[in-house]
């Protein structure tokens, strides 16, 4: 059995409450490659050719044949990661509604750190505060939670509709689950944007996982062709 039929349905956790599972892919390298090929109605040619042929289609950014792959994900995430994920105009995306869906009292993001603002980009951050302060920090978060989801369900129980009562909740924190589809091309453009270190953290923990998890064991050429060609000029150090 190939690696691509044996992760479909894999899940991988993210965040506290977050994960990615494959739901399903359509084609492979050699899918790219043949695709590549059509041009003189050629075929695979072994694969020492075929990756060649592969990795110089990256490298000159002939990129069609690399829409010729599809990734189709379940993810579970909060509104902040969705916030940035939804910029990305070539996915295909449905969302769960919080019109029909009513929330749970878990179902919102602690960080596991509280990292503080950078002095260089007032959009990033740089380092962590310390323990004590931290604490307070999650306790005070806690507290938010709990006090925004007893207003949520006291709006439900006084007959107040779902798509309304969600507005007690804290709106960044909440975990919604999407299913989301891309190609490969438009992929690649998606985790050199969100794995690069000045992508914010929690996005950056979902596009990890989606190249090392599920991308590299589906496309091992076109991952290694990505890492030395567009990768390796970026930052994706973990901070
Ligand atoms: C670190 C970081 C910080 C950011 N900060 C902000 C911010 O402060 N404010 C903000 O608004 N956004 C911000 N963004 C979002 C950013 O501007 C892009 O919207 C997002 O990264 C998606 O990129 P994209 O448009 O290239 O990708 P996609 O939407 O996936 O599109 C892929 C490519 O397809 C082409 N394309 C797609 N749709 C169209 C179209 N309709 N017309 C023409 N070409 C199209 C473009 O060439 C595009 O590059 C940030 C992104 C990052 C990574």
């Amino acid at each position: 059995m190939s690696e691509k039929i044996s992760i479909i349905g894999k899940s991988v956790p993210v965040l506290d409450k977050g994960f990615v599972e494959l739901q399903d892919v359509m084609g492979d390298d050699l899918a790219i490659v043949n695709a590549a090929r059509v041009s003189f109605l050629g075929e695979s040619k072994g694969p020492e050719r075929d990756k060649k042929l592969l990795f110089y289609l990256l490298r000159h950014r002939h990129t069609s044949p690399f829409e010729q792959v599809e990734f189709k994900f379940r993810v579970r995430a909060p509104l902040v990661v969705w916030w940035q994920w939804v910029r990305h105009r070539t996915w295909h995306m449905n969302a769960q509604s919080g019109r029909y869906t009513p929330f749970e009292e878990n179902d919102f993001y602690y960080p596991p750190e509280w990292r503080k603002q950078a002095s260089d980009n007032k959009q990033a951050s740089d380092g962590v505060v310390d323990e004590m302060a931290a604490d307070e920090l999650t306790r005070l978060l806690d507290e938010h939670y709990t006090q925004g989801f007893k207003l949520y369900k006291k709006a439900l129980d006084a007959g107040v509709a779902k798509e309304l009562a969600r507005l007690f909740l804290p709106g960044f924190s909440v975990y919604y689950t999407w299913v989301v589809k891309a190609d490969a091309h438009n992929l690649m453009h998606f985790l050199s944007l969100r794995m690069a270190s000045d992508a914010q953290w929690e996005i950056r923990q979902y596009a990890r996982v989606i190249f090392e998890e599920f991308f590299k064991p589906v496309l091992p050429w076109t991952a290694e062709a990505f890492e030395q060609h567009r990768l390796s000029h970026l930052d994706i150090s973990e901070d």
